[in-house]
């Protein structure tokens, strides 16, 4: 895979991996130990420290600065508005080199604090409840737009951490903190499908993951999807981060309605791709999530027919209570009603929270992300086609 350079001729090394910048560097001319250092420098700099420009790389000579910034540039996604609850959560639209938007949520909680990553622009699914579900899929976003959401967010709060000349050694952790959290967890719920974008997400996550990287541990990390068999058990093997499948329903005739990619994928292969989900187990759990749709899937019997389907798979059931937006064909299920369905989960022994819906006022709620300017709403035609039901 190549990487086209920005207008002005230079390369944008945000999202390359360390063999990946060291063979451009050879490219531009340094020697293969130059080469070598330089990438393994630049690569610590870029995901370690967070550093924006090869000015502030203080280890690398002075004449040495100037080549790589002619050369070479370090990307974030551009910010084109920044939101922020009154419960905490803040939201950011922004924009790629070339002028798509989408969008990027971090929801702070006492014990954590939680980033919600896109895959896409818009999706080629359609499920109903899901408002990025009325947009096209523009594109898939490149490595370097989903690690540069997690590199931009820790730019806004704040949270790289310093270089060892730069604090005390006996300073810990919560002192890097600003807004009193930090971004512990990253799930990639936001705009898209990360399973149809496979190869990105696994390299952008690869960069997340590695410890000489921005060294998140896979084990908070949570990739989302609304059922890509073919794609799962590569998920676990290529990239093993914790899975999460937007069950939503628990009959074929509901199921194709709300999330249709299921008349491709049926439940019973979703379920079996779900028990062989590679590194499953008890501790650590596949995440089922059922949105709570009034008078679709939330009656007592579906409660008790997901317990039953889900027999003998380590999960555990998130039910979130449906997120309005504008001209949504569902209304959120009644509270009684959500605490019914999660007293017959639990019951059946099953950890059954649910979702305190987060940023409604801002619309950064799960299911909700749509960027502002983009107006184009899908076909019928279209929809299906993209589906590949059609
Ligand atoms: N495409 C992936 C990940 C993005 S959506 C997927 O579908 O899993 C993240 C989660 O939000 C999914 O479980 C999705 O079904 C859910 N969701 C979408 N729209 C919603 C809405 N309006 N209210 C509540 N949850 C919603
Ligand atoms: Fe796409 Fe997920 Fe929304 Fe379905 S729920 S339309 S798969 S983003």
């Amino acid at each position: 895979r190549d990487v086209t350079p920005r207008r002005d001729g230079r390369v944008d090394v945000l999202g390359l991996p360390r063999t990946r910048i060291r063979e451009l560097f050879s490219r531009a001319g340094l020697d293969e130990k130059q080469a070598k250092l330089r990438a393994k420098q630049v690569y610590h700099w870029l995901y370690h420290r967070g550093a924006i420009s090869f000015a502030d790389m203080t280890d690398i000579s002075k004449t040495m600065r100037p080549w790589l910034e002619e050369r070479f540039v370090i990307g974030r996604p551009e910010v084109a508005e920044a939101q922020h609850s009154n419960d905490g959560t803040r939201k950011w639209l922004l924009r790629t080199d070339d002028g798509h938007e989408f969008e990027m949520v971090f929801i702070p909680d006492a014990d954590r604090g939680t980033l919600c990553v896109s895959s896409q622009v818009g999706c080629t699914l359609n499920c109903t409840f899901c408002h990025t579900g009325t947009m096209r899929l523009v594109r898939n976003l490149t490595p370097g737009e989903i690690v540069g959401q997690v590199m931009l967010a820790r730019d806004s709060l704040g949270e790289w951490p310093k270089g060892k000349m730069d604090v005390s050694d006996d300073a810990d952790e919560t002192e890097y903190r600003a807004d009193g959290r930090l971004l512990t967890n990253i799930v990639m719920m936001g705009m898209g499908e990360p399973l149809y974008n496979f190869d990105n997400v696994r390299d952008a996550l690869k960069l997340v993951m590695d410890g000489e990287g921005l060294a998140l541990s896979k084990r908070r990390i949570t990739l989302s999807t609304s059922g890509v068999v073919p794609a799962m058990a590569r998920c676990g093997e290529e990239i093993g981060v914790n899975l999460a499948v937007s069950l939503h329903a628990v009959n074929k005739e509901v199921r194709d309605e709300i999330v249709p990619i299921n008349r491709k994928y049926g439940l019973e292969e979703l379920l079996q791709a779900c028990a062989d989900y590679p590194g499953a187990s008890n501790s650590r759990r596949i995440t089922f999530e059922y949105v709570m749709l009034k008078d679709k899937n939330d009656s007592d019997e579906d409660a008790r027919r997901l317990v039953q389907l889900i027999k003998g798979i380590p999960a555990k059931i998130n039910l979130i209570p449906f997120n309005e937006w504008p001209g949504a064909p569902h209304e959120r299920s009644d509270w009684d009603r959500i605490q019914a369905f999660a007293d017959i989960v639990y019951k059946a022994g099953y950890a059954s929270p649910i979702r305190t819906p987060r940023g409604e006022d801002i619309m950064a709620a799960c299911g909700q992300l749509k960027s502002a300017t983009e107006r184009a709403r899908k076909s019928r035609r279209q929809i299906e086609s993209e589906a590949g039901l059609g």
